[in-house]
């Protein structure tokens, strides 16, 4: 069957995911506000989902469960969701990036806009591609190391407990709320850079996407090229905002791969490219899409049903941490 409808799919499930964040944020400001205000403005509950903002803190949660601390009830759904995505890089290669994650969204929508102004995006230099990428590399590597590695399980306790961390959340949302001259530029520059090439924070500097990349590696599926089908036409190669050579790949096992389907779906040739698991059973694209919808979801049911999800802070304690 052609995967023509992927892409479609693809881009209505990522503006889902999108609203539904703005929704969550919108949700979580207007909390912070009733707190703020002493109770003026109307209360709104405390959206959990929102922890989904803190990497930093579900690394963190993960590393001291793993040690033998338990899930904290500080940021719970913080830990859930960060194991939930990691799990559908396993399953389903970092689809996340190109399904799910609001920054790609934004990003894709850049480099798609710069693609039609300007009828083509920019390629680095090979090797400035390649020393650029391994950043990502680097700022996985040190967050890895310096949290999940180098902290005690005591002093991930006492971090998880501070009152630092207790509002990683609401200074998440104060620094987008108030951003300084220097992150709006840092973050006008990246909207810039992304107009003209294919998703660069992605690409070079994201240690989420690092990570999710190097999971990858071990999921059974890649998309995978019939040789006898293929016209060796360069189609999958030239969409593939990753720039990987899919015309000259039997299979696609780089860590860039995003499990975005545009090969797939570009390639008009007797269906020569396929995404497969184990290398041999074809797995349709609506059947992707749902196992990634239905992993993403399930995640943060089970966190729900398992008692980790809501955080334990009481209103009180937020009026003591945020209260004036
Ligand atoms: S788009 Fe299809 S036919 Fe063209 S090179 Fe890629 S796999 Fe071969
Ligand atoms: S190889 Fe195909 S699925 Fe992977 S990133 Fe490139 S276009 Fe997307």
């Amino acid at each position: 069957m052609s995967a023509r409808y992927m892409q479609p799919l693809r881009i209505a499930v990522q503006f889902c995911f999108l609203g539904f964040m703005l929704w969550l944020g919108l949700r979580f400001y207007q909390f912070v506000a009733h707190i703020r205000s002493g109770g003026s403005t109307a209360f709104v509950t405390r959206p959990d989902g929102v922890e989904g903002f803190l990497p930093i803190s579900g690394l963190l949660g993960t590393a001291s469960w793993l040690k033998g601390g338990g899930i904290n009830g500080i940021h719970p759904a913080a830990v859930v969701i960060f194991i939930t995505i990691l799990a559908v890089a396993l399953l389903l290669r970092r689809s996340f990036c190109s399904w799910i994650c609001p920054v790609a969204t934004i990003s894709e929508c850049a480099w798609k806009s710069g693609y039609r102004a300007f009828r083509r995006n920019l390629r680095l230099p090979r090797w400035l591609d390649v020393a650029l990428r391994s950043l990502k590399y680097l700022l996985m590597a040190f967050f890895i190391y310096s949290i999940a590695i180098a902290m005690s399980l005591e002093a991930m306790n006492a971090f998880i407990q501070s009152d630092y961390h207790k509002v990683a959340d609401v200074r998440m949302l104060d620094f987008f709320l108030h951003l300084s001259p220097l992150a709006l530029g840092v973050l006008l520059f990246l909207l810039a850079i992304s107009i003209v090439l294919r998703n660069p924070f992605c690409r070079y500097l994201c240690p989420y996407g690092g990570l999710l990349g190097l999971i990858a590696l071990a999921s059974p599926l890649r998309v995978t090229r019939n040789s006898e089908r293929c016209v060796s036409c360069g189609v999958c190669s030239q969409v593939c905002p990753t720039y990987i050579d899919v015309m000259h790949k039997k299979s696609v096992a780089s860590p860039e791969c995003i499990g975005c389907w545009r090969c797939i779906s570009h390639c008009r040739f007797n269906q020569a490219l396929s995404m497969r698991a184990a290398g041999r059973f074809t797995i349709q694209g609506a059947v992707f899409a749902v196992l990634l919808v239905a992993l993403f979801w399930g995640g943060s049911a089970i966190g729900k049903w398992s008692g980790h999800w809501h955080t334990s802070l009481s209103l009180q304690e937020y009026y003591r941490l945020l209260g004036k």
